[in-house]
């Protein structure tokens, strides 16, 4: 009866740690719930007006003659296409 039991504890925690292998396997890459999506918005860009990087997801941006342009602030954009 003892080894019953031990056989079923075992059998119990070689299934929890499977489940938990296979629950990691599936969600560690989005932590956040938004995934790949972030690791691109997150590249650093450069504001051609003031000339800092910002993050591509912070950035304001402008597309002009097909290219898509990045800025800090609304504010950066409307002078350089003012510029341009
Ligand atoms: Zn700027």
């Amino acid at each position: 009866m003892l080894k019953l039991i031990i056989f079923l504890l075992i059998g119990y925690f070689a299934l929890k740690s499977i489940k938990r292998i296979l629950g990691n396997g599936s969600s560690t890459r989005v932590p956040g719930g938004r995934g790949e999506a972030d690791q691109i918005d997150d590249l650093m860009v450069q504001d051609l007006n003031c000339q800092t990087y910002i993050s591509k997801r912070d950035a304001v941006q402008a597309v002009q003659n097909g290219r898509t342009f990045y800025f800090c602030s609304a504010k950066c954009r409307d002078a350089y296409l003012a510029d341009v």
